[in-house]
């Protein structure tokens, strides 16, 4: 049966020796818990040509909002353990960076198909304080419906400790390609609401576990849906105008989505996805224009529509004499960043 590694036990009493010696590691100069922002895509270029240019708009997304947030990123391109792959990718890179970073408190993985799109909301760390992972669900609908949707794997947190080690290497067996990823598909196709038939994901698996095992992960895993953590394109993307009119960024929630993460598109694989490659793609590019309006406003720029890369001069770009911190907009959106 397939692992993750050799097991490993005492990570905590580990990872305290070392915070002993290094007071304070896992903070941020601000005092926030420190977090490493890990995504990744395939080693391969994409089969759509048009792929590899939405992934680098992704990745720019990303190092936008972890720069203005204080978070770290690690971006990866290679298959660790080529039994998992796709999806699954996931599980041995966030345990390698765990033990590799104790000084990081918190992994949040976010997938290259999910976008920030509130480039003002930070997440509200001190409410996760006696949890391990965070995503972005329903109790409900993950408890009583057993719902295959009752959370979302493309955008979550995962603490820097024990039991996450331990949770990776419950969840890992259904993720080797061959025969326990397909059996594993079938078996997760039975026990959930609304699962299609395919392959084991790591969606569903985790939801499984949570299911099964429930007195041992539940308490730590904590569901959010105060704000999109993660955000499902379908029911964002169209009102995009409609927000810039009404609202403005630092919500996160239906008035100003956090995330939008375009489930169920496959930028890199063109339209063998659930839905088009022309309606994903102008999708992707009007998210991205979104949230890249709320940086070129700092500089002074913005789009003149979502639909276009093209930019234009809004005011006479901001001098830093006047104004050191150049946080401030110079324009009229005074709340971008305090
Ligand atoms: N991924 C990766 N390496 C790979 C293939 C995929 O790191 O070789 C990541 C990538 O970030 C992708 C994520 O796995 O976004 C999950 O897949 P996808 O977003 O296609 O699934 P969906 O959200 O549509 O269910
Ligand atoms: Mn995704």
């Amino acid at each position: 049966h397939h692992t993750l590694g050799e097991q490993i036990t005492d990570w905590d009493q580990k990872r305290a020796a070392y915070m002993a010696e290094n007071s304070g590691a896992n903070r941020t100069n601000t005092g926030k818990p420190r977090i490493l922002l890990v995504s990744g895509s395939q080693p391969k270029p994409c089969d759509n040509p048009m792929g590899d240019y939405l992934i680098l708009k992704n990745l720019k997304n990303k190092v936008d909002y972890c720069r203005l947030h204080d978070i770290e990123i690690f971006y990866n391109m290679a298959h660790l353990d080529m039994e998992m792959s796709g999806f699954w990718a996931k599980l041995p890179l966030l345990r390698k960076l765990m033990l590799n970073h104790p000084e990081i408190e918190w992994i949040w993985w976010m997938d290259s198909d999910a976008f920030f799109t509130d480039m003002q909301f930070e997440l509200p760390m001190d409410k996760y304080e006696n949890h391990n992972m965070v995503l972005h669900g329903w109790y409900d609908l993950l408890y009583q419906q057993r719902s295959w949707i009752g959370l979302n794997t493309g955008s979550f947190l995962i603490r820097n400790c024990q039991w996450s080690l331990d949770i990776l290497d419950a969840w890992a067996p259904y993720g080797p390609k061959g025969k326990p990823r397909t059996e594993g598909g079938k078996l997760l196709t039975k026990y959930l609401d609304g699962r299609p038939e395919f392959e084991a994901d790591d969606q569903s698996a985790l939801i499984y576990l949570l299911l099964s095992q429930k007195e041992k992960w539940a308490e730590k895993t904590y569901l959010e849906s105060s704000y999109f953590l993660h955000g499902y394109w379908v029911i964002l993307v169209e009102s995009y105008e409609k927000l810039m009119e009404k609202y403005h960024p630092g919500f996160g929630d239906d008035r100003w989505p956090f995330v939008t993460h375009f489930v169920g598109c496959k930028p890199c694989h063109g339209s063998s996805g659930d839905y088009s490659a022309e309606r994903c793609t102008k999708q992707m590019e009007r998210a991205f224009n979104f949230a890249d309006n709320q940086i070129l406003q700092m500089y002074g720029y913005q789009h003149p529509n979502l639909e276009t890369y093209a930019v234009k001069k809004i005011v006479e770009p901001a001098s830093n004499v006047k104004n050191p911190s150049g946080l401030t907009n110079p324009v009229d959106q005074p709340r971008l960043l305090r």
